[in-house]
C-alpha cells in the first residue's frame, strides 16, 4: 500500500504544493514528488511581488482571491509564513508611451475587478516620496504587496506533512506508464491520478503521455542590494513591465523585471546576462534616485513558464483521463495557491468557484 496513491503530483513548486495540500485535505492519499528540494525553482527564487498591476486582466479574479490567501497564509498553512506584506502598488510612467500603456492596462484590470486608479505625479510622489519627480502618472492599487519567496517551501512543508502528503524530494520522475506507474530513480510509484506541476518542465512532462504542448521559458534575472535605511514604502513597477522594486523588512531592495538572462531550458546552461542586468539597475536608479549609491550584493535567475496567450495551463490533459496540468500562469506566484485550490476542488469532483483554463489551445498539432 505504501506506494499506491489516489493522486501523484509531480513538481513541488507553489502550484504542486497547493494542489497536493488541498487534495489531501479533501481526503485523498497524495504523493508529491520533486527532482530537487521543495520550492527551489521558480517558486523559491522569484521576486515575490503579490500584484494586481502586473497580472493579466483575465486572471484578476483569481489573483485577488490568492492575494487574500497569501496575506493570511499562517491560517491555512498551519502557521507557515511567507512574510507577506501589504503595500500600496504603483505602476509608473515616465514617457507618453508608457502613460498610454498604463491607462489602458489600468482600465482593463479595473473592469476585471482590481481596485486600480490612475493618479497624477503629485499623488504618486505623496504615496512614494522617494519616487523620481519626473514621473508623469501612475497606476495605484492599494492592495499590492510582496512575500519572501525563499520562505515558500519552509512554509508549505509542515502543512503538507500534517495533511498526510507523502513528500518525496530528490525524486525526479523519469516517465509515467499507463495505470499509472511513475518511474523514478527509487521504487516505482502507483497512482490512480496524476497532476503535472512542472513549471517550465511541463512540456516534457506532457510528452510522457504522448501530448505535445508548447510552453515558453523566460529566464528572469533579479538583483538585491545591501541592507539600506528605508528608501521606499510601495511596490513599484514601470508600466513597460521592465522593472519591479520593493524593500524588504531587513532593508534590502530587490530589483526585478523583464530583463532576460541567456541559455536554454533543455540544453543549458542558463546564465545571468550582465548587460541586461545593468539596464535593469539603471532603470531602478532612475525610478528611485536614492538607490544610486546602493551596493548590489547578489544576482540570480529563475525560469518562468509562459504560454503563447499568457494564460495558464490548468485543466485536464487532452485525451488522457485522470491526468491534469497546472502552471504557466503569468504572475504565477501571486495566483499560485488559489489555482492549486481550484484544481484540487475540480479533481475532488466539486464545482470549481471559477473556470479552469482548458489546455487544448496549447496543443502542438502535427502537419498532416
Ligand atoms: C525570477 C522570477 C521572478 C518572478 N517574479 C514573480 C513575482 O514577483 N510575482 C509573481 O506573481 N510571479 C513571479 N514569477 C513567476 C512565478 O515564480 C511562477 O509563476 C511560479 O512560481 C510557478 O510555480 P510552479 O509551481 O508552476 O513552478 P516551479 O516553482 O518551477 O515548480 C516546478 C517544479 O517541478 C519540478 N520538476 C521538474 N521536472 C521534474 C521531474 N521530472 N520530476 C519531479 N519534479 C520535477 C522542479 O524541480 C520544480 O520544483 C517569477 C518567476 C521567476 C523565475
Amino acid at each position: 500500500m505504501s506506494n499506491r496513491f489516489d493522486c501523484a503530483v509531480v513538481g513541488a513548486g507553489v502550484m504542486g504544493c497547493s494542489v497536493a495540500l488541498f487534495l489531501a485535505r479533501g481526503g485523498m492519499r497524495v504523493v508529491l514528488l520533486d527532482s530537487g528540494p521543495i520550492c527551489r525553482q521558480a517558486s523559491g527564487v522569484n521576486a515575490g511581488t503579490l500584484t494586481m498591476q502586473m497580472t493579466r486582466a483575465a486572471l484578476i479574479p483569481y489573483a485577488m482571491r490568492a492575494w487574500e490567501m497569501w496575506m493570511r497564509a499562517p491560517e491555512w498553512l498551519d502557521g507557515g509564513d511567507v512574510a507577506a506584506r501589504l503595500r500600496p502598488g504603483l505602476s509608473v510612467a515616465f514617457t507618453p508611451g508608457e502613460a498610454a500603456m498604463l491607462e489602458e492596462r489600468a482600465r482593463v484590470r479595473r473592469e476585471a475587478g482590481a481596485p486600480i486608479e490612475v493618479i497624477d505625479a503629485a499623488r504618486a510622489v505623496a504615496i512614494e516620496p522617494s519616487l523620481n519627480p519626473a514621473v508623469l502618472m501612475a497606476g495605484f492599487c492599494p492592495i499590492d504587496g510582496f512575500a519572501s519567496a525563499y520562505l515558500t517551501g519552509r512554509a508549505f512543508r509542515p502543512a503538507l506533512l500534517a495533511a498526510g502528503v507523502d513528500l518525496r524530494e530528490g525524486n525526479a520522475v523519469h516517465d509515467v506508464s499507463p495505470g499509472f506507474v511513475l518511474r523514478t530513480a527509487h521504487e516505482p510509484v502507483h497512482a490512480a491520478r496524476v497532476v503535472l506541476a512542472g513549471g517550465v518542465w511541463l512540456e516534457p512532462m506532457a510528452a510522457w503521455f504522448g501530448v505535445k504542448l508548447r510552453i515558453k521559458t523566460l529566464i528572469n534575472q533579479l538583483v538585491v542590494t545591501e541592507r539600506l535605511p528605508p528608501v521606499m514604502r510601495s511596490v513599484l513597477g514601470v508600466a513597460s513591465g521592465l522593472l519591479s522594486l520593493k524593500q524588504f523588512d531587513n532593508g534590502t531592495v530587490l530589483v526585478g523585471g523583464g530583463w532576460q538572462g541567456i541559455g536554454d531550458r533543455d540544453t543549458g546552461p542558463v546564465a545571468v546576462k550582465p548587460e541586461n542586468l545593468l539596464g535593469n539597475i539603471r532603470l531602478a536608479v532612475h525610478t528611485i534616485p536614492a538607490l544610486r549609491d546602493a551596493r548590489m550584493v547578489r544576482s540570480w535567475l529563475g525560469l518562468e513558464a509562459e504560454t503563447d496567450d499568457a494564460l495558464p495551463a490548468i485543466g485536464r490533459l487532452p485525451g488522457v483521463p485522470d491526468v491534469w496540468t497546472i502552471g504557466s500562469a503569468h504572475s504565477g506566484y501571486t495566483s499560485g495557491p488559489y489555482f492549486g485550490k481550484l484544481l484540487a476542488h475540480a479533481i475532488l469532483g466539486e464545482e470549481p468557484e471559477l473556470p479552469l483554463f482548458p489546455i487544448d489551445r496549447l496543443l502542438v498539432r502535427e502537419a498532416a
